[in-house]
């Protein structure tokens, strides 16, 4: 589906049209996939639209940058304070945004140093990133020849554009063979992630997700799942899952900014449970979607309003 377009993208500190944010072939980041990002939501809530952990993301983002020796020229309050006026200006009252931070035109080669640092905020409509039916029904998945890049290899805590080549092989592997989403295992076939979500399992209402030590982005959907339940009363435990976990588990699913909670019904052709969303996963879906919504203020202090 094409990118429903907006009207203002925050490009270098300055608002300019959609169609004018242009960037030249040589883009640095273009060839050698030297840039990093993030993937946020803004929600509409009973006060205007608010956006869902606005700061624990553009911290993420400086993270990711120190990992391959980006400088923001920007402060985090700046950056934070941009993404909020972009949704602003764009008069949304819901929506994904996406800041990016790469290396320009400048010099080409390997070393990035001598490239320039720019930063851009895009904001558009973005239903659920799995499709809205896969928030009631359910994801069928595949498990993935492609393992997740090893640590060894790259720090996985780190959204860093040219590592989603391995993500992009992941999910093209998985559409092209009819599932709607895959799943990546470590270098040690422990269940890692999504191509873009993190997983949780459900057995005997314990929650398990792999260890923050292990072969994933720290997902801060995953983090909000992780406090919904414990306050919840459900006990989550941080441990390395196998496929046979996985197989046997009464219910799983995948939780992600874009894709939110989504249940997942199927994995390599073999049902989930009964084959249906699980009671807990819709209990957290609901719980979350109430949450992202503003209508749970016990959970207010993760919410940026946007004022109008
Ligand atoms: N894993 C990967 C590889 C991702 O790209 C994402 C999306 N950012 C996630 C997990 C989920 O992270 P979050 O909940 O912060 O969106």
């Amino acid at each position: 589906m094409p990118v429903s377009e907006t009207k203002y993208i925050w490009f270098n500190g300055k608002f300019i049209e959609w169609n004018e944010a242009k960037i030249h072939v040589l883009t640095h980041t273009l060839h050698y996939g030297s840039g990093v990002f993030e993937g946020i939501r803004c929600y509409k809530t009973p006060k205007g639209p608010a956006i869902f952990r606005l700061r624990d993301h553009i911290e993420r983002l400086f993270r990711s940058a120190k990992a391959i020796k980006i400088e923001i020229p920007y402060t985090i309050d700046t950056l934070s304070d941009a993404v909020a006026e972009t949704v602003k200006v764009n008069n949304l009252d819901e929506c994904y945004i996406r800041p990016i931070v790469f290396r320009g035109y400048g010099e080409m080669g390997l070393n990035p140093l001598g490239s320039p640092v720019e930063v851009a905020i895009a904001v558009w409509p973005w239903g659920a990133y799995l499709g809205e039916e896969s928030l009631k029904r359910g994801v069928k998945v595949k498990l993935s020849p492609y393992t997740r890049i090893p640590k060894k290899a790259f720090p996985p805590n780190v959204k860093v554009t040219g590592i989603y080549v391995n993500s992009i092989l992941a999910k093209i592997d998985a559409v092209m063979d009819g599932y709607d989403e895959a799943l990546m295992l470590d270098e040690n076939g422990f269940i890692a992630e999504g191509p873009g979500e993190n997983i949780f399992i459900v057995k005997n209402e314990v929650l398990y997700t792999p260890p923050d030590d292990s072969t994933i982005l720290l997902g801060i959907t995953r983090d909000s799942i992780i406090k919904i339940a414990e306050n919840l009363g459900y006990k989550v435990e941080k441990v390395n899952v196998d496929k046979d976990m996985l197989y046997n588990a009464d219910e799983a699913f995948f939780t992600g900014t874009a894709t939110e909670v989504a249940p997942i019904c199927e994995v390599d052709g073999r049902r989930i449970g009964d084959g249906k969303p699980g009671k807990l996963t819709i209990k957290l879906q609901q719980e979350y979607l109430k949450i992202v919504r503003g209508e749970n203020l016990d959970y207010e202090f993760w919410l940026t309003y946007v004022n109008r």
